[in-house]
């Protein structure tokens, strides 16, 4: 076997997968570690809802097969009112969707090791050469890559990652049969993918119905552990109780079932990413974190920065004089900040701030939605401050006093 490579890559999720795709695309040995035996792959990682938008499958040439429905609006609820985006969608098949790229990439000449599980990086004279994994077993390469998502476990050993513990969201859904799509009283989600701002369900976070087809849908609940989640939260309640106890209390579900293995669970981070690279060495995908914090929307996100971790090696990789030392690969960070994730910090205070919103103002949210004209919401969610400002009147003050006490303290 081969155990020296231009590129290591660990992890085969959105992020790893396309950054393996890229580099062997251009003819580079690149070798991918997954923790996962291939047989059963993806089991444990087989996460995400895995809603995406066109601008991503055409992007990257992501091919039909792995759609599992089309949708052709996006809906925001509140306890009481909703809001009705028209915009064309796809909920993928995260499984297939992930064996996609593991074959594609494949196709190129990229390797797999699956029972891989990256455990450390192995750094000679300073300098990061390869990754240790299952214990007692070496790769090495010119450029190593951390694509194993909350995990991190070499970003986490160089002190590249600053994944924090208070900042971690976590996330439960089940595919469910004999969902009624169109119940009176609620938005009509046929062919919809639907997030629902509620704290008596997801106390400090959101949850989701996205139609994948006739009576079947995705349901899930996520949140982060933040101030909202206290205040909210249910005593006892672990997550999977919030699920159950929105699918026992919403008509929509009443004469609902769970379709038997087909679950989903995961986590993310969502804070501001910190270093992205040293010495021969990327964190790409949610290591970093990548995920968009309002949505919770990471695999476009990921796969964007496995790419622009690919472009950055393969500008050093093809010139014999540049060597890929931090310097050489600061061309990442750029592309990151740039084309990934460029409205991160305000993205970033408007999650905070609508976590923060009691129910009440969910409503009011609903009502002011679908007042604004679309170009000022379109602003709005790429961040822009006088966009957002037209969302908020003098009733938020108590809301941004709070906000702007939470950040003191932080
Ligand atoms: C419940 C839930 C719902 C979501 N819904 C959506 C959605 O609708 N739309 C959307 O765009 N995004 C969604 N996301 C976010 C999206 O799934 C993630 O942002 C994305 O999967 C992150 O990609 P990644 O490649 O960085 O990491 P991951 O997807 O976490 O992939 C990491 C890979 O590394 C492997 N690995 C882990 N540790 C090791 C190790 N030590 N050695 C080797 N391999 C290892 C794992 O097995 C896995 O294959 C959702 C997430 C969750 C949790």
């Amino acid at each position: 076997m081969n155990e020296d490579y231009d590129v290591v890559i660990a992890g085969a999720g959105p992020a790893g997968g396309q950054c393996a795709r890229d580099l062997a695309a251009r003819g580079y040995d690149v070798v991918v570690l997954e923790t996962e035996s291939e047989a059963e792959f993806p089991k444990q990682s087989n996460k995400s809802t895995a809603g995406t938008f066109p601008s991503m499958m055409a992007s990257f040439g992501v091919p039909d097969d792995v759609v599992q429905h089309y949708t052709d609006s996006v809906v925001l609820e509140s306890p009481s009112d909703y809001y009705v985006q028209d915009q064309p969608g796809a909920v993928l098949d995260f499984a297939a969707f992930k064996r996609y790229l593991v074959e594609d990439s494949r196709a190129d000449g990229a390797e797999y090791r699956f029972d891989a599980r990256a455990t450390a990086p192995i750094v000679e004279g300073g300098e990061v050469v390869g990754v240790t994994y299952n214990g007692d077993e070496e790769v090495y390469g010119e450029i190593v890559v951390d694509a194993t998502g909350p995990a991190a476990p070499l970003a986490k050993k160089l002190g590249v990652s600053n994944l924090e513990r208070e900042n971690h969201a976590i996330g439960v859904e089940y595919e469910l049969e004999g969902v009624d799509v169109d119940h009176p009283g609620f938005a009509d989600l046929t062919d919809a993918m639907m997030l629902r701002l509620d704290h008596e369900i997801a106390p400090g976070g959101y949850s989701w119905i996205f139609h994948t087809g006739e009576d079947t849908a995705k349901v899930g609940v996520c949140y982060i552990q933040n101030d909202s989640h206290r205040k909210y939260a249910k005593s006892d309640f672990a997550i999977d109780d919030y699920l159950t106890h929105w699918m026992e209390t919403d008509p929509r579900f009443e004469g609902a079932e769970r379709i038997e293995g087909r679950h989903h669970r995961g986590s993310a981070h969502i804070q501001l990413p910190g270093t992205l690279y040293t010495d021969r060495f990327m964190a790409v995908g949610d290591t970093v974190p990548t995920v968009d914090p309002l949505w919770g929307e990471g695999i476009n996100k990921c796969m964007q920065s496995g790419r622009a971790a690919a472009a950055a090696a393969d500008s050093c990789l093809k010139h014999a004089d540049v060597p890929p030392t931090a310097e050489n690969l600061e061309v990442y960070d750029t592309l990151w900040h740039r084309d990934v994730a460029p409205n991160v910090r305000s993205r970033l205070l408007m999650t905070q701030l609508l976590y923060l919103a009691p129910n009440e103002r969910y409503d009011k949210l609903m009502a002011d939605l679908n007042r604004l004209d679309d170009e000022t919401l379109a602003k709005a969610n790429d961040g822009n401050k006088r966009a957002i400002t037209k969302l908020l009147d003098l009733g938020d003050l108590p809301l941004l006093a709070r906000f702007a006490g939470q950040r003191l303290r932080s």
